[in-house]
């Protein structure tokens, strides 16, 4: 069977993390009956620089007949000064909105290996997903500028309507269902009108859950409590931008931001999936990144969206026996290579 995967190899240290991961599913794919067929997919910086825009319609057309898509990271300095409408994040706000992918899943989990460092001096098992809103909220509502007496103005605004709150809810709601059953839901309700609103949908929906333990918490409590007791929490909701503020911080607990895996995903069983960080400028090009978050996201396509559990649990076990034997990259405190990294996991492959 081939399957088909759109690769969007990225700018800054992704194309680096994506050649990694493909050793990877070379490797774990050898002796099965599954093949891919990589099909490239030009956005970000890259296609600024080829087409004069971070993302182009023929790019969108191609990412629809892709089975999932794997991406590096996109952006860097180069980029930065451009507007608002041509910077290359844009590209993948565009790619999610075009494939409908509106729920982003992103695994926070403690490495054994990797206790000492947790910035907590006595971390239990922190095991959480966080299920963050993708496709609404703050990072697509109208925004502009005028001038005025005072300067210019400048506004972004926080868009939700029940449909997309509902949306969300039911995957994080299926989601604790499947592990701990405890659902904390996250929101700035005591200010945010957009939040009231997140709340009485996330509560009609608790009615449906009955076995799930939920909760309300404010973003700035969320915050406080997940540097606090991270213990405490199994599964997260949380809107475009808190969940995306709430994910980087808890990336610290586990160690590295190089580490964390993610998968946005719409409907069906098509979905994009790309490490957490970005790309990571100050060590493009020097063979340091640590390739765990990208070859992690590539274990999480192959179970969701090709249901290759087996397979993607071996990676998982690889990347755990590699991490456990001390092999680290800079980022953890070791002296590994990017290519040292992916050859360690490589031998934990049977
Ligand atoms: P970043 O995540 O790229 O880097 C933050 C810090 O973490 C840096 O010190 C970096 O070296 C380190 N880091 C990140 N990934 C690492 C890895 N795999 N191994 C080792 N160290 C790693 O965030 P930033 O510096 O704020 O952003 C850089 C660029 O990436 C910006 O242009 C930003 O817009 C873009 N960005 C892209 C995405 C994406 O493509 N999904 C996400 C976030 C940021």
């Amino acid at each position: 069977m081939k399957l088909k995967v759109g690769l969007v190899r990225g700018d800054g240290i992704g194309p680096e993390i994506i050649e990694s991961t493909l050793k990877v599913l070379d490797k774990v794919l050898k002796d099965t009956d599954k093949s891919i067929d990589y099909q490239e997919l030009i956005a970000g910086g890259v296609s600024l620089d080829k087409y004069g825009v971070p993302l182009t319609d023929d790019t969108i057309v191609q990412a629809k007949q892709c089975d999932a898509i794997l991406l590096g990271a996109v952006g860097g300095p180069k980029w930065d000064n451009l507007e608002g409408h041509l910077r290359p994040e844009r590209a993948l706000l565009g790619l999610r909105k075009e494939l409908n992918l509106f729920a982003n899943i992103r695994p926070v989990k403690l490495f054994e290996a990797l206790r000492h460092r947790c910035l907590l001096k006595e971390a239990g098992n922190i095991d959480i997903v966080i299920v963050r809103e993708l496709t609404g909220g703050i990072y697509f509502g109208k925004r502009g500028r005028e001038m005025t007496e005072n300067g210019q103005v400048a506004f972004d605004t926080e868009t939700y309507s029940e449909m997309e709150i509902e949306r969300i809810g039911r995957v994080a709601f299926d989601y604790a269902m499947l592990r701990r059953k405890k659902l904390t839901s996250i929101d700035k309700a005591n200010v945010l009108e957009s939040s009231r609103l997140w709340r009485e949908t996330m509560h009609k929906l608790a009615k449906e859950y009955g076995e799930v333990e939920y909760s309300d918490m404010l973003v700035d409590n969320a915050a406080m409590q997940l540097i606090r007791n991270p213990m405490q929490f199994d599964v997260i909701v949380a809107s475009n931008m808190f969940g995306d503020i709430l994910s980087d911080e808890a990336s610290q607990l586990t160690g590295s931001i190089g580490l964390l895996p993610s998968s946005s995903l719409g409907q069906g069983k098509m979905g994009l999936y790309e490490p957490i960080h970005g790309s990571a400028p100050d060590i493009a090009g020097k063979n340091m990144a640590n390739p765990v978050a990208t070859i992690l996201s590539a274990a999480m396509m192959l179970e969701y969206s090709f249901g290759m559990q087996e397979e993607a649990d071996e990676i998982v076990k690889a990347v755990e026996k590699a991490l456990s034997t001390g092999m680290l990259t800079k980022d953890l405190g070791g002296d590994l290579s990017s290519d040292q990294m992916t050859k360690a996991i490589l031998d934990n492959i049977a």
